[in-house]
């Protein structure tokens, strides 16, 4: 594996920086910071290239948040010792639990409102030049029958805090897995049809780019509504280079005509965007031409690099703290008449926080 580097920036070299920085763009300085820890990763004595973290901030410490990041980010200016997580040698935060980021069969987020579920061997899908699959260990299974996605919600269930699959609101479908199209509606239709047999009505939620024509959003109208298309846009500029062909082969130009597609066969619609790997105008540009067409607020995730390589990828500036704070202004202003905001439990590494635009996000 390639060294791990992490970087050391010049805006998050210390608490002052960051606090001016968060002054400067009217953003909470808890905001900043959480963003500059899924930006840098975290430098410890400890192994891991990537781990499930939950941390308290020391000026907020009533919220937990789970943040993913590698421990091993040897130039990261945050220096995990012990349960204390410092920056610049001052504290900032206390470390509560750190569990290895397994591609898993599921998992449940909001309280257990909400399962993802991965069931078609996300590990073994490689191609996105950003993704840390190939780095991660892999527990997942490959479902392709009824009778393992049965198996799967038994296990689920027995991890659910109150052994109720009934009160899930939502099932996401987490893969990058599925090729074609035809396969896609089969699994989804599959899916359905077990989650009635358990009397599960949860919406189902898909991460994909394979779902692309009427017929096809049609056809889950009928078998597998409620249904939500959480499109992977991931980037708009450059997809060859950093997408694999069966995401790279939907044009940055024909994605809102997808999305526009499955509302019109009464689904919901979202999507996925990468916060690094397209410059500010880009990212303008194209949040732009998608937001008419989302029913819910999409997925922007900070863009974390696991290696040199993966440094290279970045849009410039995009290694710096400054950098994700004006894409969260930009985002802001293209969003915010929506009426649309983003859930903290609905992404690990959002650029939102506490507040969006100045509006709190997290219950009083
Ligand atoms: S589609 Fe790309 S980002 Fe998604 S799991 Fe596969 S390689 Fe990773």
């Amino acid at each position: 594996m390639p060294a791990l580097l992490g970087e050391q920036s010049a805006s998050t070299a210390s608490l002052a920086h960051v606090e001016r920085l968060a002054a400067r763009y009217a953003v909470p300085v808890e905001d900043a910071l959480l963003i500059a820890i899924n930006l840098h990763g975290i430098s410890s004595d400890l192994p891991r290239h990537r781990a499930r973290v939950l941390a308290r901030l020391a000026t907020a410490p009533s919220v937990p948040w789970q943040v993913i990041v590698p421990l091993n980010a040897a130039r990261s200016p945050f220096r995990l010792q012990d349960e204390r997580l410092t920056l610049g040698g001052e504290p900032i935060a206390r470390i509560e639990r750190i569990d290895a980021d397994e591609a898993v069969g599921g998992y449940f987020r909001d309280g257990g409102r909400a399962a993802t579920l991965n069931p078609n061997a996300r590990s073994r899908c490689v191609g996105c030049a950003f993704c840390p699959n190939t780095l991660e260990a892999a527990a997942d299974p490959r479902l392709s029958e009824e009778r393992e996605l049965k198996e799967l919600l038994a296990a689920l269930c027995e991890q659910h805090p109150r052994g109720d699959l009934t009160e899930l609101r939502e099932i996401t479908v987490s893969t990058g897995c599925f090729e074609r199209e035809r396969a896609a509606v089969d699994h989804l239709t599959a899916l359905r049809a077990v989650l009635s047999d358990h009397s599960i009505e949860a919406r189902i939620g898909f991460l994909t780019s394979v779902l692309r024509n009427e017929a096809a959003f049609e056809e889950l109208a009928a078998q597998a509504a409620p249904f939500i298309l959480r499109l992977t846009a991931e980037c708009f500029t450059r997809r060859d280079l950093l997408l694999k062909a069966s995401k790279a082969t939907l044009a940055t130009s024909e994605m809102a005509r997808v999305l526009q597609r499955a509302l019109g066969a009464g689904h919901g619609t979202s999507f996925t965007y990468i916060v690094g790997l397209d410059d500010l105008d880009a990212l303008r540009a194209g949040v732009t031409a998608l937001a008419p067409y989302v029913t819910e607020f999409p997925n922007f995730q900070v863009y974390q690099s696991h290696n040199s390589i993966m440094a290279g990828l970045r849009a410039e500036g995009a290694q710096e703290l400054e950098f994700y704070l004006q894409a969260r202004t930009t985002i802001e202003e293209i969003m915010g008449s929506s009426g649309l905001r983003p859930a903290a439990w609905e992404c690990y590494r959002p650029l939102w926080y506490f507040t969006f635009a100045g509006e709190s996000l997290v219950g009083a």
